[in-house]
């Protein structure tokens, strides 16, 4: 086996050694010099810095994939309510339409106010008010945006009032005397 004198980087004692690379004379020299190297090339190469952002980078995508998974939850959970509250209202319209075509007023009137046919509405409103007021054993007295209910053209002259204010009328309602039966 060839063999090669040597002086050790780290004590400088000479060693014989058998490879003509050799830097170290004994294992502790060896455990210096690899941690002296290291050190050095941590140094020069800005290793710790680079670690450090390495880790900060790791860190942000981090939080931006957890961001971004609580959004997409949070979408998908609005998608899926937009979904249920526009099949509920679905049914409910058809269940609506189904009584309105059977006859019924108030589903009528629900269909009414959903199409926005604002005359309809009132007047079928004033229809069911004129009906239950027929039972009645009182007169009442009602104003819807300052019109009275009796008036011949009511639902005309209430959504003219609605457009000129923009708002829903105001309902005054009052009892005033008992009929004579
Ligand atoms: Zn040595």
């Amino acid at each position: 086996m060839a063999s090669y004198e040597r002086q050790c980087v780290i004590c400088n004692k000479p060693f014989t050694a058998t490879a003509a690379r050799a830097k170290y004379c004994s294992v502790k020299c060896r455990a210096i010099g690899a941690d002296k190297a290291r050190k050095e090339w941590e140094a020069n190469s800005n290793y710790k810095e680079k670690q450090r952002q390495k880790m900060r980078d790791r860190r942000s995508e981090e939080i931006a994939e957890l961001k971004r998974i609580r959004e997409e939850e949070w979408e998908t959970r609005e998608a899926k309510e937009n979904k249920e509250y526009e099949a509920r209202k679905k049914r409910e319209r058809a269940e609506m339409k189904r009584k309105a075509k059977a006859g019924d007023r108030e589903a009528k009137m629900y269909i009414a106010e959903e199409e926005g046919d604002l005359l309809e509405y009132w007047r079928l409103f004033k229809e069911d008010f004129l009906e239950n007021e027929n039972k009645s054993k009182y007169k009442v007295l009602y104003i819807v945006g300052g019109i009275d209910i009796y008036e011949d053209d009511f639902e005309y002259l209430v959504v003219e009032q609605i457009e000129k204010s923009g708002n829903y009328p105001s309902i005054i309602r009052k009892t005033e005397q008992k009929k004579n039966v």
